[in-house]
């Protein structure tokens, strides 16, 4: 059983002992119980605030050394709290526990685990407590999976272990249609296919990083997504897809900070979007690229975090491709409405104009994939956005219950 704390779960010694009882409870099941923290409250938002004070450019390996450090304080406290309690435990550091993974530092991926010192741990009867977040290259060098990548590390471990299960304690009890503390009438969904949770987490749902997903994915491994402070059931992520055919739109995502950049007058804009997708891709940066054939243009929609290596990226690349000038426009976001082969269904994207047009939020622009269309909208409009789509689709919370009894 692989059990993963987040960062207000942890937030202070008193919940750090709390959140032990929790692991001995299981213990006490029979369980073998590798346990998954974050860094404490805010600590790694605290630690990127002390590098500003130092730094705009910081270099990649310091940074992911001091990101790191924030949940090796935690396994550590953990891990005294379990033996206080007479459980034989003991904590390690991703590269104790034999995560492997690319060099792409800030954003790296797991390639391994070495899973050997764990297993040889809880042969012997010890809770292993494991550093969210972090594990080593092959150059040997600390890495950082990305913000909120605990989840990652989590369910990342609990395939290579073949865990029963990966619980997910967090400040939420579930995964809601859309983002509770914007929209207040969104509803938890019981239980959802990976691919549901995939698409939903990897269009802006902040409960469970899409990479976990992945991971867990590959060995059907059960997640389970509930509170740290509340009984009661949470959500369930497995193989099985959803049969309440009745809408087809699960969710409505958003994704606040959003920059645009408008890049003008290169030499070949096919060709450059081809290779700036590969670029983008080659560190880790989730971007669209799309021309605007009206203005003989490149756009690329990117989050606010990824700006300033987005644009270095781009510095690199003008001498190749010659284009002039770019554009920045910040303070936008994107609102999306997910579902299964949302494509071959056009009147959501007709009914999503709709109603955003009804509500008055201005679009600056529209997109779909296969599971998912989304607008751009003004930030200041994201919530009203969020709300409407939700309303519109019989997402709220009242809708749904009589739509079930
Ligand atoms: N502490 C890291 C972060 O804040 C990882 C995590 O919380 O999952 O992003
Ligand atoms: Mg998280």
């Amino acid at each position: 059983m692989v059990q993963k704390f987040g960062g207000t779960s942890v937030g202070s010694t008193e919940r750090i002992k709390r959140m032990a009882e929790r692991v001995m409870q299981e213990k006490n099941k029979g369980h073998d119980v590798v346990v998954v923290v974050s860094a404490m409250g805010k600590t790694t938002d605290a630690l990127v605030r002390l590098v500003s004070e130092i730094t705009s450019e910081p270099s990649k390996r310091e940074m992911d050394m001091l990101l790191s450090t924030g949940e090796q304080v935690t396994i550590s406290l953990l891990t005294m709290a379990l033996q206080q309690h007479g459980v034989e435990a003991i904590s390690f550091t991703g590269w104790q526990a034999g995560i492997r993974t690319d060099s792409i530092l800030g954003n790296a991926h797991i390639q391994a685990i070495e899973t050997g010192r764990i297993k040889n741990e809880l042969n012997i009867g010890r809770v292993v407590v494991v550093a969210g977040f972090q594990g080593i290259t092959g150059d040997g060098d600390i890495s950082t999976l990305g913000r909120g990548g605990s989840d990652i590390t989590a369910a990342a471990l609990a395939s290579a272990l073949k865990a029963d299960r990966c619980d997910i304690y967090t400040d939420v009890d579930g995964v809601y249609t859309s983002d509770p503390r914007f929209v207040p009438k969104a509803s938890k969904i019981p239980s959802l296919s990976y691919e549901e949770m995939q698409n939903l987490a990897s269009m802006g749902a902040g409960v469970l990083h899409p990479r976990a997903v992945k991971h867990a994915k590959k060995h059907g491994i059960p997640i389970y997504i509930k509170s740290s402070f509340e009984k009661g059931r949470g959500t369930m992520i497995h193989g099985r897809a959803n049969q309440n055919g009745s809408t087809p739109v699960i969710g409505v995502t958003f994704e606040a900070d959003i920059n645009r950049l408008e890049i003008f007058d290169c030499n070949d804009i096919e060709g450059f979007q081809e290779a700036l997708m590969c670029e983008l891709a080659s560190h880790h940066i989730q971007a669209d690229v799309y021309k605007q054939s009206c203005r003989d243009s490149l756009s690329l929609l990117i989050k606010e975090q990824d700006l300033q290596e987005v644009l270095s990226i781009l510095d690199k690349e003008k001498e190749k491709w010659m284009y002039s000038r770019i554009e920045r426009k910040g303070g936008l976001s994107k609102v999306s409405v997910i579902g299964q082969n949302i494509k071959s269904q056009p009147a959501i994207k007709i009914d999503m104009c709709k109603i955003l047009l009804e509500n008055a939020v201005r679009v600056k622009l529209v997109g779909e994939s296969a599971i998912s269309v989304t607008a751009v909208v003004e930030k200041r409009q994201v919530q009203l956005a969020a709300e409407s789509l939700h309303t519109g689709f019989g997402l709220d919370y009242e809708a749904v219950m009589k739509a079930s009894v």
